[in-house]
């Protein structure tokens, strides 16, 4: 008998058509002898809808197209009572499907638990998960069906995980239960080298080791949220990434320790026998990019142009300084989120006398691509080779931004695609 945690998305669980073809994962791996606790999120666009409701409740949006101070500083408890209600739904749901198949079940929200969360609502961080009657009932052969994206936060408020956030869930649920492995079930059926929409040569990869699953996910790709992967590394839960779309009783039964080859599974890099140099690229278009024009090159100037975007709570992301040739004056370039441009731009305005500039320019237009592999530790060299192959594309690199075993470049994003393509090649990944 294996300790699973089962994790269905809001595609996964669009309506009770979908949510009875979940029962039936459920039931296979019941069958097989398990005990299970399946994580479910709310249907397919339900949080949308219900992040939506609170901002006309506020008037959030209605404000900001009068041209009147927008303002989002709404009551975040409430945010998260109004959009933690999805998964309260899907979570009854479908233990409703499992006992009308004849499968014991009985759903938890996540104060029930309870899983404890910190204050900060809207993307509360776990502090600890109490599972000693979850897992009690578990092993006596009830299934735990659990409402994923929230927990119980201190003034007994209830907290969301921030979007996404059940992938968040259902790791750390795992990690409190010692679950044999944690199956994460998507409408794709793996992890991919990269965007297949993109690139129809891409590949799904078998493994893919905590490190480069975590740049893939903070780089773009959306199948994991971040904060899930963090957590899986840190507490080594074993997390495969598979498809609910793949027949019931033909997905097979999957041993504990690997899921029987379906799907990705998300490990230690001492388990990937095979490692290529690069394993995957990423792509991202929701950064944006700012430029201050003829700032002073002197010293004390960073840290007057990046304080008060820190205290504004804005992250940056790539940054890249010029050097000046009249050694008095220098461009400096930098990355922020999409979202946060036009606050950014009015820090900067707000702070011209201080850090003295000539312009200011903002631009949505930029795409970052980035190439991803623990082989890049050791070998040299393939910086080089990807500025050569996008310079041969008579694509121009922006900024450079590199970890210990990745490579991103800012370009234009009319040349995202052909940068991927190109990548995906150059770094031996067609299929
Ligand atoms: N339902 C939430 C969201 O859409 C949480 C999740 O699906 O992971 O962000
Ligand atoms: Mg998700």
């Amino acid at each position: 008998m294996s300790l699973l945690v089962l994790k269905f998305g809001g595609t996964s669980v669009a309506d009770l058509e979908r949510i009875r073809n979940v029962a039936a994962h459920v039931k296979r791996e019941v069958d097989g002898g398990n005990a299970c606790a399946v994580v479910v999120s709310a249907m397919a666009g339900q949080t949308n809808q219900l992040v939506a409701l609170v901002e006309e409740a506020w008037g959030y949006k209605v404000r900001s197209q009068n041209g009147a101070a927008a303002s989002a500083h709404y009551d975040t408890r409430e945010y998260d009572a109004v959009v933690s209600s999805g998964e309260q739904v899907t979570s009854g749901l479908l233990a409703l499907v499992l006992q009308a198949a004849g499968v014991q079940a009985r759903s938890w929200q996540g104060w029930q638990i309870p899983l404890r969360t910190d204050a900060a609502h809207r993307a509360a961080r776990i502090t600890g998960v109490e599972v000693g009657e979850l897992k009690a009932r578990m092993l006596d052969g009830e299934v735990a069906v659990i409402a994923g994206f929230q927990g119980i936060a201190p003034g007994n408020r209830i907290a969301t995980l921030g979007r996404g956030g059940s992938d968040t869930s259902a790791v750390a649920l795992a990690a409190a239960l010692q679950a044999d492995r944690c199956d994460i079930y998507t409408d794709v059926d793996g992890v991919y080298t990269t965007d297949p929409r993109v690139v129809p040569k891409a590949h799904r990869l078998d493994r893919i080791s905590y490190e480069e699953m975590l740049e893939m996910a903070s780089q773009g790709a959306k199948v994991l949220q971040t904060r899930s992967v963090e957590l899986a590394m840190q507490k080594g839960v074993r997390v495969l990434v598979r498809s609910s779309f793949d027949a019931p009783d033909l997905a097979g039964k999957g041993d504990a320790e690997t899921g029987g080859g379906l799907g990705t599974l998300v490990c230690h890099e001492d388990e990937i026998v095979e490692q290529n140099v690069v394993s995957g690229i990423a792509y991202a278009r929701d950064e944006a990019k700012v430029t201050l024009l003829k700032v002073a090159d002197k010293p004390g100037v960073a840290a007057q142009v990046f304080g008060p975007l820190a205290e504004a709570h804005i992250n940056v992301d790539m940054i890249v300084q010029n050097v000046s040739d009249d050694g008095r004056h220098t461009d400096m370039t930098f990355t922020v989120q999409s979202a946060d441009l036009d606050r950014a731009l009015e820090v900067l305005r707000n702070s011209k006398d201080s850090i003295g500039y000539l312009d200011l320019r903002g631009s949505t237009d930029i795409a970052k691509v980035s190439a991803i592999g623990v082989g890049m530790r050791s070998h040299a060299g393939v910086a080089a080779q990807m500025f050569s192959a996008l310079a041969e594309k008579g694509i121009n690199i922006e900024a450079i931004s590199t970890s210990e075993i990745k490579i991103s470049v800012l370009i234009d994003a009319a040349y995202a695609e052909l940068a991927v393509r190109t990548l995906h090649s150059l770094f031996g990944l067609d299929r």
